[in-house]
């Protein structure tokens, strides 16, 4: 998921992007990507800097340096930024609005923990702490629903059910959908270790 940006007049209070950040980031958080009834509401969300106001005081009132996040990941990036020995090693955060996070880290099935594919990934988990326990228990949840559905369609397409079942068990489907969509993160399941 890449997330794009309207075009929104510069303000000088960037508390008064909040509106059209939620919008531009699907009312999700720009880096665990949960949605925000899943952290706890909008009134838990939070604007964060992705250059920290620390390191670029002049990007402070920037759009494009707003990203709409949940409070443990705004609390957890604070004023981080790579050092340049750091930067050397390709040690930095990954841009929601630039990359496909897809592209830099996966998940194991079982522990819902973020893998690193690469070293942009490895500092931004390790910063953001993206492998905190309510973030794994979140991934897990989703897999165990998309496994779910899973079973559901091939029950459905097995034929055995009647007609009213087939109805319910779209209906089923229909509910769970939500909490899968879109996915969040690539799912790698790994065997044998990870079953
Ligand atoms: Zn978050």
């Amino acid at each position: 998921m890449i997330f794009t940006r309207s075009n929104v007049a510069p303000e000088t209070d960037y508390n008064k992007y909040k509106e059209p950040l939620r919008k531009d980031f699907k009312y999700r958080c720009a880096y665990c990507l949960r949605l925000e009834d899943q952290f706890g509401g909008h009134a838990n969300g939070e604007i964060d800097h992705f250059c920290p106001q620390a390191i670029d005081p002049t990007k402070k009132t920037e759009y494009n340096n707003c990203y709409w996040t949940c409070h443990e990941c705004n609390n957890k990036k604070w004023h981080h930024w790579p050092k340049p020995w750091q930067s050397a090693k390709g040690f930095r955060f990954i841009d929601p609005c630039v990359e496909d996070f897809d592209k830099h880290m996966d998940y194991m099935a079982k522990s819902g923990a973020l893998n690193a594919l690469t070293a942009a990934a490895r500092y931004t988990i390790w910063k953001i702490r993206l492998n905190r326990p309510e973030l794994r228990f979140h991934r897990r949840r989703q897999w165990d629903i998309s496994e779910e559905i899973n079973i559901l369609r091939q029950m459905i397409l097995s034929g055995d059910l009647s007609d009213l079942e087939v109805e319910e068990t779209q209906r089923r489907i229909h509910l769970l959908n939500p909490f899968i969509n879109p996915p969040i993160f690539r799912r790698v399941p790994r065997a044998p270790m990870d079953k």
